[in-house]
């Protein structure tokens, strides 16, 4: 046990065991509050540089947060008809590794990690995700259109058909399954 009161220093220890990355969730003043210190207190026991870094990240996690939310292909790779994280650093007016470290702090998944062993069946999920109902343009029949079918619509140019039957009378290049 500890004997007599524990200092500034040990409270801030005792914190960061429970809230590992403060500064992408906290002002200075809200950790200052928690451990019964001042702002500058924090600041000065975070190295003089608490709250420049931490208010910076936060703007920054917001802007991406807000991109990925209004702009959903930002969180599909290029190669899968998405977006880079340098087109979507160019958008927003940082540097890459601005929007990478962003990416990590609010828990998106990377972009390669998307096809990682441990995503697969996260990944089967979201190829069988039915985008849209469409109508085959060969025998009129709707049908569920996919994530998967419109993957290899986009990367294939395959057209709208339900299936391999109508994909043979629409011709090559017809089936999107
Ligand atoms: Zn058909």
């Amino acid at each position: 046990m500890r004997k007599g009161q524990p200092t500034a220093r040990d409270r801030l220890r005792e914190f960061l065991r429970e809230h590992p990355n403060p500064c992408a969730a906290y002002t200075g003043r809200e950790v200052g509050d928690a451990i019964g210190v001042s702002r500058e207190r924090v600041r000065q026991l975070f190295g003089g540089k608490y709250n420049k870094q931490a208010e910076d990240r936060r703007k920054q996690d917001s802007l991406v947060a807000l991109f990925v939310r209004y702009r959903p292909e930002a969180q599909v790779p290029k190669s899968l008809g998405g977006m880079s994280y340098r087109q979507i650093a160019e958008e927003l007016g940082l540097a890459e590794h601005q929007v990478l470290c962003s990416w990590r702090r609010l828990g998106l998944v990377p972009h390669g990690e998307l096809f990682h062993p441990t995503r697969l069946a996260s990944d089967r999920a979201w190829r069988a995700k039915i985008l849209r109902i469409e109508r085959c343009i060969v025998c009129g029949r709707r049908f569920p259109w996919t994530q998967q079918r419109e993957l290899n619509r986009r990367r294939h140019g395959c057209r709208i058909v339900c299936g391999i039957s109508c994909g043979k009378k629409a011709g090559p290049k017809g089936v999107a399954t």
